[in-house]
């Protein structure tokens, strides 16, 4: 039955469709971590919507909150107007802000989507300082479309479109494993001095920018985390100029990384906070959440119909009290570290692991051809098709995973942060088990 499915998906999707080309299956229920395909077989789901099902599949606490608006007769769909379920929704997230930040924050609701807030963001910068460039990170990915694009690192989705937004620069991120800024105890330092020559050259042939977005680890990218001190150092110099900077925590956000906030790791705050993903308990929701001094723009500077969502704002306030009831921020820390240790021991078994890396949930295994020459600072070249192989094997063993990372060489694991210990043995098991058939 599955295969049918496949085949009328062939024929009718576009050629543009993503996931199921490498997840060739046709989902028919799913719970917990599990999802199971029209003939019954069960996978674990390290994928999890992108990082979006925080408490996994159908949790009864957001299940009841969704059930709890049907039940009510509020409309399900409001544009921005407001209701209970909204002031609530705002009343939770505020209160897991951390404090400074939520005493000076405004929120703007955006479209469902990730790349629709981050748009929000750019025009508020830009309307706020009058100025027009945007200094983005090499490898960094904000969304799909046109503004987004412009500020994303990848190169192959732009390829065929051109005309993206001018002033659009992008700085090293300290990407550890590969780039020769992130290389070594201080390259994080080496990165950081850069970007600050760059903002004060003014020969540089960068002028002073609307604001600076960035990943505090990572995700489309590789799962690369930015060393915390490099994060310190760019709140510096963005602070001292008076640059904005816009965190995307479109990923990372919700206790993904074992804490709230990713950011909240650094012991820094964003001027911009992009959130969307698991902020809405598994459905379509984003909003950004920025200092009220930036609050500069015009009524409907941006709108868009669907920013009224009554069952994501119950369900994304649902999933943000259980965490924090549960205190599964912690969970998630103490879940990462024990799963980073074991992938480490894999590593040292495996030779075409290059790296492993990642903040609480949200892991990446960076596969290189040792076979090949290193380059001129001793990294071996990328091996996409080892971890394309590696994919398709732990998908055969009921393990789902994506690829991402520059060279499309990491595997990345975004498990629901409800996982446990005993399940993380079974991903291990499968993934070690997809690694050995794998080896090419
Ligand atoms: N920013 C980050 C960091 C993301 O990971 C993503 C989605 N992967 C986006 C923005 C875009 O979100 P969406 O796909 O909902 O537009």
């Amino acid at each position: 039955r599955n295969d049918a499915f496949l085949k009328m998906q062939e024929h009718r999707e576009s050629n543009a469709r993503s996931y199921p080309r490498r997840l060739p299956l046709a989902v028919k229920r799913a719970e917990g971590i599990h999802i199971t395909d029209m003939d019954g077989k069960q996978y674990i789901d390290c994928l999890a919507g992108a990082g979006t099902l925080a408490l996994g599949h159908n949790h009864s606490v957001v299940r009841e909150a969704i059930e709890g608006i049907l039940k009510s007769y509020l409309p399900l769909h409001t544009l921005d107007l407001t209701t209970p379920v909204k002031e609530a929704f705002v009343d939770e997230l505020f209160a897991s802000l951390p404090s400074a930040f939520a005493q000076k924050a405004k929120i703007q609701f955006c479209g469902p989507t990730g790349g629709d807030a981050i748009e929000a963001a750019l025009k508020l910068v830009k309307t706020a300082t009058g100025n027009r460039a945007i200094l983005a990170f090499q490898g960094g990915y904000h969304g799909s479309t046109h503004g987004t694009l412009s500020i994303s690192g990848t190169l192959g989705p732009k390829m065929n479109i051109g005309s993206l937004v001018p002033d659009t620069h992008f700085l090293p991120y300290p990407y550890q494993y590969r780039c020769p800024f992130g290389i070594g105890k201080d390259g994080h330092q080496i990165s950081s001095t850069y970007i600050e020559n760059l903002l004060d050259d003014p020969e540089s042939g960068i002028v002073t920018p609307a604001g600076v977005i960035v990943e505090v680890v990572q995700g489309e990218g590789g799962s690369v985390p930015a060393p915390l001190k490099w994060l310190k150092e760019l709140r510096r110099m963005t602070k001292e100029r008076n640059i904005p900077l816009i965190i995307d925590e479109v990923q990372t956000g919700i206790a993904r990384t074992g804490k709230m906030f990713a950011f909240e790791h650094a012991g820094i705050e964003p001027d911009v906070l992009v959130l969307s993903k698991a902020i809405g308990g598994s459905l379509p929701l984003s909003v950004v959440l920025y200092d009220r001094k930036l609050d500069k723009w015009e009524p409907g500077a941006h709108i868009g119909t669907f920013r009224g969502n009554q069952m994501a704002m119950a369900a994304g306030q649902a999933t943000l009290n259980f965490i924090k009831k549960n205190q599964l921020a912690e969970h998630v820390h103490q879940m990462g570290v024990y799963f980073m240790d074991q992938l480490r021991s894999i590593q040292k078994e495996v030779v075409s692991i290059g790296d492993v890396r990642g903040r609480g949930l949200m892991l990446g295994i960076e596969m290189i051809n040792p076979s090949k020459q290193p380059n001129g600072h001793g990294s071996y070249p990328a091996y996409p098709e080892l971890a394309r192989k590696i994919q398709q094997e732990c998908f055969q063993r009921g393990l789902i995973l994506e690829i991402g990372g520059r060279y499309s060489t990491v595997i990345r694991l975004l498990p629901p942060l409800i996982i446990t210990k005993s399940q993380i043995d079974d991903v291990l098991h499968r993934l070690n088990e997809g690694i050995k058939s794998a080896e090419i």
